[in-house]
């Protein structure tokens, strides 16, 4: 059986490849999830009969557009849109959606590609898609983001809705472009869907807790993660990237649970303090004031600033939080941690350590916990938010908090008994991508072709 999993895993990996050339990072995704189905297809033919697999990784639908819009100076910009609605086998499309130079069809498609496994693993009734643009939001005006988010907007809300495609943010895309957005959707649309976006402002039906989901949710299910092994975060030396949405709150739930942050960045480089990172200061720099991380040393002389992103991991902890952005951890700076001592290593951001990084992590003994495992607390409370607009009841901060702190609870029981089953013991990576996978594929086998 395993012979004939291997085989059908390969067969399919090959039309990947062919399918998308030069798309490496969707590859990345797709070869990671396959190594850790094969003992699932060798267990269960079913899915080899039902070919699961080669429906999987073709999305169901991919949008790409024109983006028009006019610069504060007159001239007319154009930048790409995406939106690709990957899988509605348990639910309508839910993603984020990212607004960034690096951002092409391979970038959107491996974040799609994920979600999938991801939003299954939340227990909530989300299918997978994500989306973006190219568009570069550092140093534009709050009036061309505006222009642009309208104009992404003015392609987008045909193909979306509460019951069809529920998009939210992600890297570039915060509360000020959802805000935009909903706005540009409701006066398209003539109605007022709440459903149609989550992450949106407290005043127009968002969630409570929803901008701390994913920072929180990666502590809570790192520090679920430790205690099943007599460990916890207190007086732990822990060092996080980023600066953005989900750093910020990791690195204040973190030293909540009486951790000391030493370090975080941005993509310029990143600061350092042993006596712990002023969450704060980086709140009022980055949320509000929009600047550079290195202007943190001018409110804390205790600090330093070093240039360049990677150099964060050659800094000793015991606890890292990747929370930047995809890649971030490779081969070299995953030995460095653990040279350094590292003893568990908990996924913020979406795909953050390479193939090789992980690989390094596991056979080194280092508690990992995958992306799609670790970070899926913001989609999660995206769901709930969901749930709230349907019911046109907002629930309390407590109320968000205290079930997202049980959904990440589960995601970790769920991750290490299918991990258990299938023989990989404290293996998650493993774990998460089947627990993810069994039940959007028994969906879609129950749906037919
Ligand atoms: N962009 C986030 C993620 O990667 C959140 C998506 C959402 O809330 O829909 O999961």
């Amino acid at each position: 059986e395993m012979q004939a999993a291997k085989q059908y895993v390969d067969h399919v990996f090959e039309i990947v490849k062919k399918r998308n050339p030069g798309e490496n990072e969707f590859h990345q995704a797709v070869q990671e999830i396959f190594e850790s189905l094969t003992p699932v297809f060798a267990k269960y033919p079913k899915y080899i009969q039902h070919n699961i697999l080669e429906r999987m990784v073709e999305p169901e639908r991919v949008i790409s557009f024109r983006v028009p819009w006019t610069d504060d100076n007159g001239n007319v910009q154009v930048n790409r849109g995406f939106r690709v609605q990957f899988s509605s086998a348990i639910g309508p499309y839910k993603g984020g959606l990212r607004f960034h130079p690096s951002v092409n069809a391979s970038i959107i498609k491996f974040l799609g590609f994920e979600q999938i496994f991801k939003n299954s693993l939340t227990g909530q009734p989300i299918g997978g898609g994500k989306g973006g643009s190219d568009f570069d939001p550092k140093g534009k005006s709050d009036n061309e983001v505006m222009r642009f988010t309208q104009s992404f907007m003015t392609e987008l809300y045909r193909h979306i809705g509460p019951d069809v495609d529920v998009p939210a943010g992600d890297i570039g895309v915060g509360a000020r472009e959802i805000g935009y957005m909903f706005g540009q959707y409701k006066r398209l649309r003539g109605s007022y869907e709440a459903g149609v976006l989550t992450g949106k402002g407290i005043a127009y039906g968002g969630s409570l807790a929803r901008t701390e989901a994913t920072g929180f949710g990666t502590v809570y299910f790192v520090d679920e993660m430790l205690r099943d092994k007599g460990k916890t975060f207190n007086g732990r030396t822990v060092v996080v990237s980023g600066s953005g949405n989900v750093s910020i709150y990791a690195i204040q739930k973190a030293t909540e649970l009486g951790a000391t942050v030493v370090a975080c960045s941005d993509s310029g480089g990143y600061i350092y303090d042993e006596n712990g990172i002023d969450i704060a200061t980086v709140k009022q720099l980055k949320e509000v004031e929009r600047k550079r991380i290195s202007e943190y040393v001018n409110f804390h002389p205790t600090a330093t600033y070093t240039e360049g992103c990677a150099g964060i991991w050659s800094i000793p902890c015991k606890i890292a939080l990747p929370c930047a952005t995809q890649n971030e951890i490779d081969a070299e700076s995953a030995q460095l941690l653990v040279n350094n001592g590292v003893k568990a290593v908990g996924e913020g951001a979406n795909m953050p350590s390479t193939l090789e990084a992980i690989d390094i992590f596991l056979k080194n003994g280092v508690l990992f916990a995958p992306a799609k495992a670790a970070n899926a607390g913001g989609v999660a409370v995206s769901a709930l938010e969901m749930a709230q607009n349907s019911a046109r009841v907002p629930w309390t901060f407590e109320e968000v908090d205290a079930k997202l702190h049980g959904i990440m609870k589960n995601i970790y029981k769920q991750s290490k008994e299918a991990a258990a089953e299938f023989g990989y013991e404290d293996n998650l990576v493993v774990g998460a991508n089947i627990a993810g996978f069994v039940k959007v594929a028994d969906a879609m086998i129950s749906q037919g072709v």
